[in-house]
Order: structure tokens, then sequence, then C-alpha cells
């Protein structure tokens, strides 16, 4: 979904470039194109999908960032449909508070609720380089509030392949999401979209993409030390063609499923305990 939402990485709150790998065109199809109302596009992707219950996701943008009534509004729409069993709320970590929480809550009581937040990484140096705007201590407080309320689950999105980051780096981030026992993961690897400060870097020649080979063996290495209980919800990419600059790999997402399902190991194998 694309509720009409803005970013405070993108309006001048934190900042006004984004993140510099943000075209919301290439995460989200429906920003796409103006397919008109919230409850259009529940409509639209409803009759779309081959299956008979819904979770509705609001994704593209901050999805937690207006006034709580709008919020209340926005959210609500979902209620109009119901084979629409759940909803799922994509922000960042330093857009929740109490209030907000509190509004996402009380949908618990007849809806599966997710809350998704971008963490990325937990590198400072790496969250500076790519400006998301928040720190890692941003996610840590953000979980902790979430997690006062027993019933929304949460799902973290890391990137694998971020600009000198090497393995050990990609490893602890690792570490640290399986520390929290997540309800889910989704592991995105870097792909770079047109009209992004990342392209400008990638076509100056100041970092390399992963390879497809190099992008299984992070991402599996990566879902060893999760822990085991976390649901995998993503560990590919979606992106137009038309949008996508490099790599070209991440086109062919049977061929990255393929690559990691056949490595002869598991899913938390080397998870550890917090002591
Ligand atoms: S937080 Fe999301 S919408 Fe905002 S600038 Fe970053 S990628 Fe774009």
């Amino acid at each position: 979904m694309d509720a009409g939402f803005s970013c405070p990485n993108r309006d001048g709150k934190i900042s006004d470039n984004g993140c510099i790998y943000c075209n919301n065109e290439g995460f989200s199809p429906n920003t796409r194109k103006s397919f008109g109302s919230i409850e259009e596009q529940i409509a639209k992707g409803i009759k779309r999908a081959n299956a008979k219950k819904f979770i509705v996701y609001f994704q593209a943008y901050t999805n937690t960032y207006a006034p709580l009534d709008k919020l209340k509004q926005i959210y609500d729409s979902a209620r109009k449909f119901e084979d629409v069993v759940g909803i799922s709320i994509a922000t960042r970590p330093d857009c929740v508070n109490r209030d907000v929480i509190d509004l996402i809550d009380s949908y618990t009581k007849d809806y599966e609720v997710w809350i998704e937040y971008g963490l990325q990484t937990i590198h400072k140096k790496t969250l500076g380089l790519i400006n998301r705007g928040h720190l890692y201590e941003d996610f840590l407080k953000a979980v902790d509030l979430t997690r006062k309320k027993k019933d929304i689950k949460i799902c973290a999105h890391v990137i694998i392949g971020l600009p000198f980051e090497d393995e050990g780096m990609i490893i602890e981030t690792a570490r640290s999401v399986a520390s929290f026992k997540l309800d889910g993961i989704k592991i995105h690897p870097l792909h770079i979209i047109k009209s992004t400060k990342l392209e400008e870097l990638y076509k100056a020649g100041r970092f390399q993409v992963l390879e497809l080979e190099e992008y299984i063996d992070l991402a599996v290495k990566f879902l060893e030390h999760l822990w085991p209980g976390t649901v995998i919800q993503r560990i590919s990419a979606d992106c137009p063609r038309d949008l996508l600059v490099a790599p070209l790999w991440i086109l062919d997402k049977s061929k990255v499923l393929r690559g990691i399902e056949q490595k002869d190991t598991f899913q938390g194998r080397l998870y550890k305990e917090a002591t």
C-alpha cells in the first residue's frame, strides 16, 4: 500500500535527501502510479492475489508519520474488507512513541498485527554513510517500547551488501538482531535504483555491489546466526527492471533462493543464547 505518507528523512525534519538508496518507486510497486484511494488499492490487491485471507501491508515511506487521528483513519481502512485478517505497518525506529504503539496495539484485539522496523545495519558508520538519520539505539528503544505490548509482532529489515561492510560487520548485525528473538526479519540484498545518491556513488566507482555467489554466502552465514524461531519473510529483492541499475542477478529470485537452499546448513546453526 501507498497510504500517502511522507518520511521525516525526506521532508526536511531529519534531512531532505533521504536514505542514499531511497527511491520508493523501486521498493513499492503501488507508488509507481496513482492507484487511487487506500480502499481501491486494497480491493485491487485482493482481486489480484490468489488467496483467501489478507494482511494489508502499509509499505511506502514511513507509515507512522502522521497525527494519531490520521493514522487511525488510515489503518481503519482495512476494516472495510472482511477477508483482511491483519495489518503490517512499516516504519522507522525513530518514528514511534507510546501513543502510536497504543493505537497499533488496539488492532490486536481482532487482527494479526505486525510492525516492521527499518534497521538495515547496527553499525553507526554505515548508518551515517547511508544517511538513515537514526542510530541503532533508536531501534533498541523502539523494540523495547513495542515489546510492552505482547500481541504486536515485530519484524526488522536489514540489508546485506552495504558499502564498506565486511563479513564480520554483517555477522555482528545478525547476532544483534538474533538476540531479540524477533518474530520476523526481511533480509534485502543491496541493490541500486535509478535516481538515487547510491547510483551516483556506484557510477563514480566508489564501491562495488555483491556478486550472486557472494550474496548467497553472506545470506547463509547471516541465517546461521539468527535465532531459529524468527520467520524469514524475505531474503531476495523485488525491483522493476527499468529502475534497476545493479546487480542484475536480483531479477532472478528463484536462482537466489535455490542457491541458498542448496547450502547444507540451517537457520540458527551458529545461534548462541545471550548469557
Ligand atoms: S526511511 Fe524509507 S522512505 Fe525514508 S528516506 Fe529512508 S528509505 Fe526512504
